[in-house]
């Protein structure tokens, strides 16, 4: 298997030695261009000198998206207006969105990281590649499309919907390999079943490189055997460049995060302090080669673990574990701590049902309720009482015993339930 650059076979000696020269870089660079950043740190009592070593990074404050909103649009921008070549965006929820701009390097460190993790996923100048997420202001598909045309792949720039036009290119182009969403991913091959298009025989798909939402390892169970592919994950986040923090090679044993571009830390989401190696925390990214926008320990929300010992593909980088949850999706059902990705990975390793579910959580008189819609996988056993009730048992039973919690399940018929075209919708929470 090929590695992308050499970069990501350096000794943990030689990777700690370019993380701090490029992260003194980077502290003077925001210290003395944005006004935010200087008062901050001033707040705290430290300045970029104050940095001997890089376990010093934890004496910094912690960066988050609020700090983004508060500073609307270009606060946080560390380069005037006419360095920015490209801006991005990600959606506002409330309000307005989290703006983001690259100066030219900016745009070529992009490249060089996405060319890395399709590397790592298997592609090629050999492959065709699909891209499935919405070219727009959202971050996703111009990074891993220009990663993409650097590995020498032909891309598609299919952007987002239009499923039954996807397959057909899909088809017609021989596509080798599909970006997107998983969720999208496994909809995308229910469509073309029901083309009569079988997607493992009658398509061209090898590899799918999916990213923008958590996935398990029961839902890349299902997405290989749908399609025939090798599947690998990725991770990013526009705030900190888009997809290409981090993506997983063949060894299956976490996603290599491109250390010579970010820093990473776990922390306590609770008391903020640093944890040590192999310990489940909150993943804090510190971007050490952006211009533009060069945020300093940043909190990511999400949980994971990191890893650092040698991995079987022969790169040195650490790897981060699987996105657990995220510290603000984390539902506290009666008590008891539940990701929704927890409960998609009971969910899909039951037979008999499909990979679509929704959560809904509510308030019972004073007590929490969860309940879960799930689709069954064929209309004959909706017309069995006994096994519609053993398959109702088993999924109450597994929830219970697995995760601790009482959930009210509702099978429902199969593709009752709305598909997403991006990241799926999987909880309502009614309960604010
Ligand atoms: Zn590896």
């Amino acid at each position: 298997m090929k590695i992308w650059s050499d970069k990501e076979k350096l000794s943990r000696e030689e990777i700690r030695k370019i993380q701090f020269k490029r992260l003194k870089k980077t502290l003077n660079h925001v210290y003395e261009n944005v006004p935010y950043y200087h008062e901050k740190f001033t707040a705290a009592g430290v300045k970029p000198v104050d940095i001997r070593t890089l376990e010093d990074l934890r004496l910094l404050p912690l960066t988050t998206k609020e700090d983004l909103r508060q500073t609307y649009p270009f606060g946080l921008f560390a380069v005037p207006k006419n360095k920015i070549v490209r801006y991005h965006a990600s959606s506002g929820t409330t309000g307005k969105p989290t703006v983001v701009g690259y100066t030219k390097n900016d745009l070529k460190v992009w490249r060089e990281v996405i060319a890395r993790i399709a590397t790592m996923g298997g592609v090629t100048n050999q492959d065709t590649a699909q891209i499935t997420f919405g070219f727009g202001l959202f971050t996703g598909a111009f990074g891993l499309q220009q990663g993409l045309e650097k590995v020498g792949a032909g891309v598609i720039p299919m952007s987002s919907g239009n499923t039954q036009k996807q397959i057909m290119i899909m088809q017609d182009f021989q596509t080798t390999t599909l970006i997107g969403t998983p969720s999208y991913a496994l909809h995308l091959a229910e469509t073309a079943t029901e083309m009569g298009i079988d997607p493992k025989t009658e398509l061209f798909l090898k590899y799918g490189l999916f990213g923008g939402e958590g996935s398990t390892e029961e839902m890349r169970a299902k997405l290989n055997e749908a399609w025939g592919i090798i599947s690998t994950e990725n991770y990013g986040m526009s705030e900190l460049i888009g997809p290409g923090v981090s993506g997983e090679c063949q060894a299956f044993k976490g996603m290599h995060i491109n250390e010579d571009h970010f820093i990473a830390e776990i922390i306590d989401p609770n008391t903020l302090e640093v944890l040590p190696e192999g310990s489940v925390g909150e993943l804090i990214i510190t971007p050490i080669t952006k211009e533009a926008l060069p945020l300093i320990r940043y909190r990511t929300k999400d949980i994971t673990k990191l890893d650092t010992t040698p991995c079987d593909c022969g790169r040195t980088t650490a790897r981060m574990a699987k996105i657990t949850g995220r510290t603000d999706d984390m539902l506290i059902i009666g008590g008891v701590n539940v990701f929704p990705s927890q409960i998609e990975g009971v969910l899909l390793g039951i037979k008999g049902i499909g990979s679509n579910y929704q959560i809904r959580v509510m308030k019972k008189g004073y007590l929490d309720r969860i309940e879960i819609d799930v689709e069954v996988i064929n209309q004959d056993l909706l017309l069995s009482v006994t096994l519609l009730d053993q398959l109702y048992k088993e999924i109450e039973s597994k929830l219970h015993t697995i995760l601790g919690i009482h959930a009210g399940i509702h099978l429902v018929e199969p593709k009752s339930l709305a598909r997403s075209e991006g990241k799926a919708k999987r909880v309502i929470d009614m309960r604010s």
